[in-house]
């Protein structure tokens, strides 16, 4: 890369305070930053599509228009740059308006009490941060590409299904204490020719509402199964006897499922019918479910779940701290694994309420005997402090990002080389 091409961090602030927006001004321009001040919410969205702005400082509380709204505008867009939340109000709520933002998919890399010090907006500034490779400026919502008069609809998913657009991405997950590989989640993505690459957010609801998400669940399940069985066979051997030091050993596949596939008996037997096909143990596959999907019909689900463990499959409880169940339903499905929501652990290096959840249910998943797996770690730091607090498994951007099915072997063997 020539150092033209590194592109320099541009700081856009919106705060009502014409003297905060100042100061802000002089700190980033003596930490190297371009930098731009409004206090119009309007004014502010247009220089974010014109400017593309790295940073943004946001004001959580504006007389034209609040923080909340601004950050779900922001969602909207598709904004990738990197977002301080700034405001006089207790940390209480600007902790929960950080989460709020994680929530949304936005890239929050810190929250400043106002009043602040200048260092503490420098170092935020200067922090490394997580955007997209290659790129300094927002990246479009995965799918914004299209027109939203031209937004794919179910006869467009049901063609996807079948010429075999939608695509099985993976992404690691890996031990706190050793970084050791653990296993892979099996994440959906659609190749469609003019959007580029849609993320899920975008047709899993669909899949659901046309009645298509079981056929995508077995599309992605299956494609994942024939690229996860080759690297069992390589350490399992004919004898069944793993050898540790290859990268494939004790590696387990993660595939998430909808709540209406749980009513879906007949899919979990296709499933247990093609890991035999493959020579994939039960033991290695984990079912990965949501809390609401769970606890919608706690009797059927007790059923099917209970049949799937004894049957040696995992399941895990995904986004773990966000619905509504109560905790007489989590002792009483039997679940292997505890996923802690990524709101709490993207946030964790700021919050000291995000730390405190995060700390609680890796307690309560130990006392239960259930792993413990933390997702969105996007950096270090908070790799260091799961570590500290004895959650067993990390999953995030720090560790890698969701890949296509060739370049996470070649990441895999890379891994492998340098332990
Ligand atoms: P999930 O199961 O909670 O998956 C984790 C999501 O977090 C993935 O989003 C992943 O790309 C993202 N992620 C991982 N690490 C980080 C990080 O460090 N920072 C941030 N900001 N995000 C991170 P993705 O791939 O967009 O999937 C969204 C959701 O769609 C999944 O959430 C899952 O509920 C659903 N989904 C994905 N594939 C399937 C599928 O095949 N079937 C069903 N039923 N649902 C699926
Ligand atoms: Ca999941
Ligand atoms: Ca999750």
């Amino acid at each position: 890369m020539t150092s033209s091409s590194v592109i320099r961090r541009r700081l856009l602030i919106l705060d009502d305070d014409p003297l905060i927006g100042q100061t802000m001004m002089s700190i980033a321009g003596l930490a190297g930053l371009e930098a731009r001040y409004t206090a119009h919410p309007a004014e502010f969205f247009r220089v974010v599509e014109e400017w593309n702005p790295t940073h943004i400082a946001l004001d959580l509380v504006m007389p034209e228009m609040d923080g909340v709204q601004v950050i779900q505008d922001l969602a909207l867009r598709g904004c990738r740059a990197a977002i301080i939340i700034t405001s006089g109000v207790g940390a209480r709520v600007l902790d929960a308006a950080g989460r709020l933002a994680a929530e949304h998919g936005l890239n929050i890399i810190g929250v400043l009490a106002k009043p602040f010090t200048p260092a503490r907006l420098r170092q935020l500034l200067l922090s490394d941060f997580p955007v997209a490779p290659g790129s300094s400026a927002p990246v479009a919502a995965p799918g914004v590409g299209c027109a939203s008069a031209a937004l794919p609809d179910a006869e467009d998913l049901r063609q996807a299904l079948r010429s075999g657009a939608i695509v099985p991405y993976y992404q690691p997950k890996v031990v706190c204490a050793t970084g050791a590989l653990a296993g892979f989640e099996v994440l959906a993505r659609w190749r469609h020719p003019e959007c580029g690459l849609i993320h899920p957010a975008r047709f899993i609801p669909l899949a659901e509402a046309n009645g298509l998400i079981d056929a995508l669940t077995l599309h992605v399940t299956e494609q994942a199964l024939h690229w996860f069985a080759p690297l069992c066979a390589t350490v399992d051997g004919t004898d069944g006897i793993g050898v540790p030091s290859m990268p494939g050993a004790g590696v387990q596949l993660a595939v998430n499922i909808s709540a209406r596939t749980l009513s879906n008996t007949a899919l979990f037997e296709e499933v247990r019918d093609q890991c035999r096909r493959l020579g994939v143990a039960p033991e290695r596959l984990s079912f990965e479910l949501t809390e609401s999907s769970a606890m919608d019909d706690p009797t059927a689900s007790l059923d099917l779940l209970t049949r799937l463990r004894m049957q040696g499959f995992h399941l895990a409880l995904d986004d773990f701290g966000t619905g509504f169940s109560s905790m007489v339903q989590l002792v009483r499905l039997p679940f292997s694994e505890l996923k802690i929501d990524k709101s709490f652990v993207m946030t964790a290096m700021h919050s000291e309420e995000s730390r405190t959840v995060t700390r609680f249910i890796v307690d309560l998943g130990r006392s239960l005997g259930l792993r413990c797996t933390a997702e969105g770690v996007e950096d270090v730091h908070i790799l260091a402090y799961l570590q500290a607090i004895g959650c067993d498994l990390a999953q995030g951007y720090a560790i890698a990002r969701p890949m296509p099915g060739d370049v996470a072997l070649r990441w895999m063997q890379q891994r492998a080389w340098v332990r």
